[in-house]
């Protein structure tokens, strides 16, 4: 049985969460609406979970020795709203006011730089593997109060690699849209 959200969003910042500021971000264009949620995953070490390596990152303090993949991405600068963690735990780096940098050269419905009017959500996760149910939960209570938050997002949900063809291939395969969706359309109707 669903519950109704325990989240809700007070001046950018959805409480519930925990929050960890990232220093990457900058300022929305103005007059830009939030209307996009955009899905993503991560793990760091690519297919590893746990250690804390992507909060280090999107705080630009990930130690680029402690793992050889970790040279690869080394310095680049990024972030997204917010990460659910494997655990379905869930942390803010930067205010939904702010824009995060989690999409890169995108665009939407012919819209765009999708950093400038969407939210970013990571999950703990990779394209090999499945999500955990903990994780569906989270993201579709998390949805559902960002909807109500910022009634333009509505059923703008895309992934990845939807506003990112060819460039990018997150959330994957293993991102079940099916069940994600109807668990957000349970929450609606509460
Ligand atoms: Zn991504």
């Amino acid at each position: 049985m669903q519950q109704a959200s325990s989240f809700q969003v007070v001046d950018g910042e959805l409480k519930g969460a925990q929050y960890i500021p990232s220093p990457n971000f900058n300022q929305r264009p103005e007059g830009t609406d939030i209307q996009l949620v955009v899905i993503h995953n991560i793990s760091l070490p690519p297919s590893q979970f746990g250690g804390g390596y992507i909060e280090d990152f999107f705080q630009n303090k990930l130690d680029w020795s402690a793992h050889p993949y970790f040279q690869t991405i080394e310095g680049m600068q990024v972030s997204a709203h917010l990460l659910i963690l494997r655990s379905g735990e869930i942390i803010q780096f930067v205010n939904f006011k702010d824009r995060a940098w989690h999409a890169g050269r995108s665009s939407y419905l012919a819209l765009k730089e999708c950093n400038d009017y969407s939210i970013g959500i990571e999950l703990e996760g990779s394209d090999d593997l499945p999500f955990e149910e903990e994780q569906y939960e989270t993201l579709a209570n998390v949805v559902a109060t960002l909807q109500k938050a910022y009634p333009k997002i509505k059923q703008h949900i895309a992934g990845h690699s939807d506003i990112a063809p060819g460039r990018k291939t997150d959330p994957g395969l293993f991102f079940d849209w099916v069940k994600f969706r109807k668990q957000l359309k349970q929450l609606k109707n509460l």
